[in-house]
């Protein structure tokens, strides 16, 4: 169990976000907005930002449209390019912080290092490095993506050389005029590539998957576009819904495979386009279904393959020997610096480790390796827990930030129900959960995630796809519209109240 802190009175707060990325910053936005005033975020870096503090690496973008990968209650922001890079990113969660005046919600430099749920008080108790909180409701936003996955090959310890994870990056390393190995080739590999081959000496890419990529109409956005923008009534929704339109287009190819497949075309000529050598294309030719894996794009990654002291390594890495890097294939390249763009540990949620639910077992042993939730969000036996961003909500295609509002949608109603029905604690019943897993795993079996022919992080080691949502955005929209209260046991029998809970309208409440 979480030993007691003795360093002060413990904290009282309704509702304690944990992590100040994207879905931190917006769950207390939107509480706030829903009346729910008594919120505090604990962020155990020492600014907000997640994702877009942490991954600092050359050529770092998102690669959803920056039109829909932002708050729909903030649009309003003059975007320089079409998908925005990492500084304007990060800047934008700052400025939109600061506009909604998360100053004191804010808490940085506070680490939860675990919570235990107290049946009796009915409340959450957080242990801390600021000390202990209480908090009548516990909002996860630590973020699928946050803890990287390194290489563990044999000998990399000894390589003499720097080596950069790409969500840790040295910005004091030169790369100029070094011979650079890189380790991986997702989603961050086909943007790092490109924005290093210019100054390195020579790159070397080891790929243990090929990726099918797309072209990435990666343009600049004129000012005086970005000013019709502001003027045009109904501009910037229109444009967010076109762009959340073509999005889903993608979603229902994967859950079309053949469709998917009329795509793999249009990746075929772009490699084609890019590429002349021969054996250069087929390395760089997926054997799966596309959609598959993570689709990427890219305008610049076949270019800079194509360039010649710019090498693809069609093979994993198996060792590292002094400056050597050993690839499966038998292959061996000296390099200067080594950059493994190896991704992240996808699904193991860290603070599952260290949260107690009723019964007293942590998250971890309860989902015994296989992350579950129902709709993503709410775990049997952790009242008054929400997941943001959990298991089976993201798929291929979406912008994070949909999904995440849907689920504020749903905690805003959860919380309003809460206070309208007079309980204070709700519990999602096992046979909900169970029931929507079962439907969400035969619904999976079809689409191109699990059809495919490829591993992917959306499968835990036991087999078990728990990153993807099987159906459409809008389902997933409207699912979280509202709060399916019979679906929950509140602290008395009965949980459903006259009416559902719909989204609340801006009051104050505690
Ligand atoms: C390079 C990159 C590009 C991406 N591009 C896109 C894209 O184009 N489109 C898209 O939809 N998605 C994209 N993603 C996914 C992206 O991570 C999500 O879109 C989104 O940023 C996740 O936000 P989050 O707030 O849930 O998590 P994060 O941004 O990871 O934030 C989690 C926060 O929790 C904090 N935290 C964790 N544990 C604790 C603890 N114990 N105590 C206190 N604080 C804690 C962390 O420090 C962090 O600040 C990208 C991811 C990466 C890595």
């Amino acid at each position: 169990m979480i030993p007691a802190q003795a360093t002060r009175p413990v904290e009282d707060v309704r509702v304690v976000v944990v992590g100040a990325g994207f879905s931190g910053i917006g769950a207390a936005i939107r509480l706030r907005e829903a009346g729910f005033r008594d919120v505090v975020i604990l962020e155990k870096a020492s600014q907000l930002g997640g994702t877009w503090r942490e991954n600092t690496y050359p050529g770092c973008a998102c690669d959803v449209p920056s039109t829909l990968y932002s708050y729909s209650f903030a649009p309003d922001t003059a975007w320089s390019r079409v998908f925005a890079g990492q500084p304007e990113i990060h800047a934008y969660l700052r400025t939109t912080a600061e506009r909604y005046g998360l100053g004191d919600a804010l808490r940085c430099g506070v680490q939860v290092r675990g919570a235990r749920w107290d049946p009796a008080a009915g409340r959450w108790l957080l242990e801390t490095s600021d000390g202990p909180y209480r908090a009548a409701v516990l909002v996860l936003a630590t973020g699928p993506w946050h803890v990287p996955r390194h290489l563990d090959v044999p000998g990399i310890e000894d390589f003499p050389g720097p080596v950069l994870h790409t969500a840790r990056w040295d910005h004091t390393v030169d790369l100029t005029g070094r011979r650079v190995a890189v380790v991986g080739s997702g989603a961050s590999a086909v943007q790092v590539v490109p924005a290093i081959a210019d100054r390195a000496a020579a790159v070397h890419l080891f790929q243990r998957t090929a990726q099918w990529v797309l072209p990435k109409p990666d343009l600049p956005v004129p000012a005086v576009f970005n000013r019709l923008l502001d003027r045009l009534p109904g501009a910037r929704t229109t444009l967010r819904g076109g762009q959340y339109a073509l999005q889903e287009g993608f979603g229902y190819a994967f859950r079309h495979p053949p469709i998917a497949r009329l795509i793999e075309s249009g990746a075929r000529a772009h490699l084609r386009l890019a590429v002349g050598d021969r054996d250069l294309r087929e390395s760089l030719t997926p054997d799966y279904r596309l959609g598959c894996k993570r689709l990427l794009t890219s305008s610049t990654f076949y270019r800079a393959l194509a360039q010649p002291h710019v090498h693809l390594h069609p093979t994993a890495v198996t060792a590292v020997h002094g400056d050597e890097v050993a690839g499966a294939d038998g292959t061996v390249t000296q390099a200067d610096v080594l950059i493994t763009a190896t991704g992240f540990r996808i699904g193991e949620l860290p603070l599952a480790q260290r949260l107690y639910g009723k019964d007293g077992r942590t998250l971890h042993e309860t989902w015994g390796g296989e992350p579950q939730a129902h709709l993503g969000t709410t775990v049997s036996g952790f009242p008054n827990l929400f997941l943001l961003l959990g298991p089976n909500l993201l798929g291929g295609s979406t912008s994070a930030i949909t999904v995440l509002e849907a689920q504020l949608s749903y905690l805003t109603a959860a919380l309003t129900h809460l206070d309208r029905s007079g309980h204070q604690v709700l519990d999602v019943r096992p046979a909900a959960q169970a029931a929507h897993n079962t439907a969400v795993q035969e619904a999976l079996r079809t689409t191109v995630y699990n059809s495919g022919g490829c591993t992917s992080y959306y499968f835990s080691p036991s087999g078990r796809n728990t990153f993807a949502w099987p159906w459409s955005t809008g389902r997933l929209i409207h699912r979280l519209s509202r709060f399916d209260s019979d679906s929950y046991v509140c602290d008395t029998p009965a949980c459903a109240s006259p009416e559902p809970s719909p989204v609340p309208a801006p009051t104050t409440r505690r």
